[in-house]
């Protein structure tokens, strides 16, 4: 299938510079499988980007936790995808649930922002996920695919689009998803995409999963087909983070 597994780190709104530098300087002394099996990309705050950017091994990217739905002007606050493009930041995670619950980020916003991102030459991690109450009432596909269609009608080219599978009852809750309810949704959205998209484009999407990843669980997650990698939040901030990397190894002799 030839899907490269992927590893993101969501630092979200956390660290000092000098909490940084570290997680940083650990990330470099890591002794990780090559970028040609597992590639790697950190996203810390805006704030301490062009810091990352410069002091972290070539071998692993970066990205920013959010951009602008359009280009920069007179938007107080925001970061625009120019701004990203101009700094060298390849990469940009949007739609994640914290800004979908908190800062009542709809679909079409969604949608719009990664339609953006990519024409500005971005590669974007979009971010899919049901809340419990959805999960429980049986809804978990449509909430996905309602999601993922927003970004569908926007897009036609997903070659630099990674989406990530992230239930929002899991992230930052200690409750993981078990390695078979990731595997279904993933089949499903990946159903979802051949139907509604194309299956050249189905097959080779990669879906991460991301809530509540850590070094005890991801083997087992890594093992299912239909995941292609993680985006870990808390564990990120790791040295933990280092074995969920590894994980991706599993794929080689899948
Ligand atoms: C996330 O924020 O994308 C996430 C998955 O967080 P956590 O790993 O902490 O659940």
């Amino acid at each position: 299938m030839g899907r490269k597994f992927i590893v993101g780190g969501n630092w979200k709104c956390n660290g000092t510079s000098d909490e940084v530098k570290k997680i940083v300087s650990m990330l470099n002394e890591a002794e990780v499988p090559s970028q040609d099996v597992v590639e790697v990309v950190v996203s810390p705050p805006f704030v301490f980007l062009p810091m990352v950017k410069s002091q972290l091994r070539p071998d692993f990217q970066v990205a920013a936790q959010n951009c602008w739905v359009k280009k920069g002007g007179a938007f107080t606050g925001e970061v625009s995808a120019e701004m990203l493009v101009n700094l060298g930041i390849p990469w940009v995670i949007l739609g994640h649930s914290e800004r979908r619950a908190l800062l009542n980020e709809s679909n079409e916003f969604v949608g719009d922002k990664v339609a953006y991102a990519l024409a500005q030459g971005l590669k974007v991690i979009a971010c899919v996920g049901e809340t419990l109450e959805q999960r429980e009432s049986g809804s978990t596909m449509a909430v996905v695919a309602e999601q993922t269609k927003a970004i569908a009608d926007r897009v036609s080219d997903w070659s630099n689009v990674v989406l990530a599978y992230e239930p929002v009852w899991a992230i930052g809750t200690g409750k993981v998803a078990s390695p078979a309810q990731a595997q279904e949704v993933h089949f499903e959205l990946r159903k979802w995409l051949q139907q509604n998209v194309g299956a050249e484009v189905a097959d080779s999407i990669r879906i991460m999963y991301g809530g509540s990843v850590n070094g005890a669980n991801c083997k087992e997650l890594a093992a299912k087909p239909d995941v292609d990698g993680f985006l870990v939040g808390g564990a990120s901030l790791k040295p933990e983070f280092i074995d969920i990397i590894k994980s991706g190894t599993v794929k080689k002799t899948a």
